[in-house]
């Protein structure tokens, strides 16, 4: 970023629990010093969890709906209209289904909030460069958008949070576009940073209390980190994420690029951290996905040993052929041969959407040998 500009702040807070009263008391205090000055009544607030799919809230899939009553608390006590939105996998068929897993409808039910449905919304055509985005058109009728993230790992992206979290502004089967027409995690990241740009989150939270490790942002396993976080700046929110748990934050492509562009700080020494140090929440291990081990490899062999490090979905014996797999598939590499699903290894971008959307937890995760054996 410009020498010019103030420093980019971040605030931590410590968090042990999804308990109501612990969480607002947290919210509070890491949101009252950015917000200060804000004149926040009257004004229409749009909060963007991550509603990734319908999964319960333990599973870490999603924002957990008891952090999202917190935020909402927070500007209704300030006289703000709340509304909550995101487009998950799988919208298309039912994202009633998706608020009701994800306990997000029975919060949004509780505090008198309405959930926005953004594939209903129509979508609006946001151009950057001469590049062009199809966004849901609800979005824009908001003063302000808040971003909440879910802190886990990502097989794309290694890492996903605030500046990921914003491609769910993107209705439907838009989204399986965007990932056919960029296959490799540096073009996808230019994308969602496109998109990034466009939604321009206002203030951006993560929900790091039970985090995700390993094969996220679906299959990981949940991590307690024990934290949230708050920043105008969402690239310094995930450099500070990245950070915490022992990544380097330019190795995550969605960081990198956004840096590069300066649209946030990503120098951990040009950020301010108030409240909880970073030290104070770093976990003793954090998983990443395996594939990204062979980052480490040098440049010169990393083509070579790239072809044992994927990771590709698998049908297994779940499956009840209900078919969104097939549909949402950006690649056409799901097959219905003899009244079975396969996938096909050859034409399998890894971009995972069929994991995120499969209702009956019939798609597991298969790892190249070097894969398995890294860990
Ligand atoms: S794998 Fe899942 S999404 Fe695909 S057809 Fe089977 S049950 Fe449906
Ligand atoms: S099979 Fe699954 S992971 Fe592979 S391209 Fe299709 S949706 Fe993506």
């Amino acid at each position: 970023m410009s020498g010019n500009k103030p420093a980019s702040k971040v605030w931590i807070a410590k968090c042990g629990s999804y308990s109501l009263e612990y969480l607002r008391q947290a919210v509070d205090n890491i949101l009252s010093p950015i917000l200060e000055k804000a004149d926040l009544k009257e004004k229409h607030i749009l909060l963007k969890p991550n509603m990734l799919s319908a999964r319960t809230p333990e599973k870490a899939v999603t924002t957990n709906p008891v952090f999202v009553e917190a935020v909402i608390a927070f500007f209704q006590d300030r006289g703000s209209h709340v509304a909550v939105g995101d487009s998950p996998a799988g919208a298309l068929h039912g994202v009633e289904r998706v608020w009701d897993q994800t306990g997000i409808a029975e919060v949004c039910r509780k505090r008198g909030v309405e959930l926005v449905n953004f594939e209903a919304s129509g979508w609006t055509e946001c151009r950057v460069g001469d590049r062009s985005y199809q966004l849901a058109r609800c979005i824009f009728d908001f003063d302000r958008i808040v971003n909440l993230a879910k802190a886990k790992t990502h097989v794309l992206t290694i890492l996903t949070g605030c500046v990921k979290n914003t491609f769910g502004c993107v209705p439907g089967f838009m989204k399986s576009r965007l990932h056919l027409e960029n296959p490799s995690p540096g073009a996808m990241s230019k994308a969602l940073v496109d998109i990034f740009t466009i939604v321009k989150p206002w203030v951006n939270l993560l929900d790091a209390i039970i985090a995700m490790e390993g094969q996220g942002p679906s299959s990981g396993n949940p991590k307690h980190l024990g934290f949230i976080a708050a920043s105008h700046d969402g690239v310094a929110l995930d450099a500070v994420f990245a950070k915490a748990v022992g990544i380097d934050p330019l190795v995550v492509p969605t960081t990198s690029e956004a840096y590069k562009r300066g649209l946030g700080e990503a120098d951990l020494a040009k950020i301010r951290i108030e409240g909880t140090s970073i030290q104070a929440i770093r976990p003793a291990s954090f998983a990443i996905p395996s594939n990204w081990k062979f980052r480490l490899v040098p440049r010169f062999m990393s083509r070579f040993v790239s072809r044992f490090f994927w990771v590709r979905p698998q049908i297994n014996a779940n499956c009840t052929l209900c078919g969104r797999c097939e549909e949402i598939c950006p690649a056409g590499a799901i097959l219905r041969t003899h009244e079975r699903m396969t996938v096909q290894d050859e034409n399998c971008l890894s971009c995972l959407c069929c994991h995120e959307i499969c209702p009956s937890d019939a798609i597991d995760l298969r790892r190249g040998w070097l894969a398995r054996l890294i860990g």
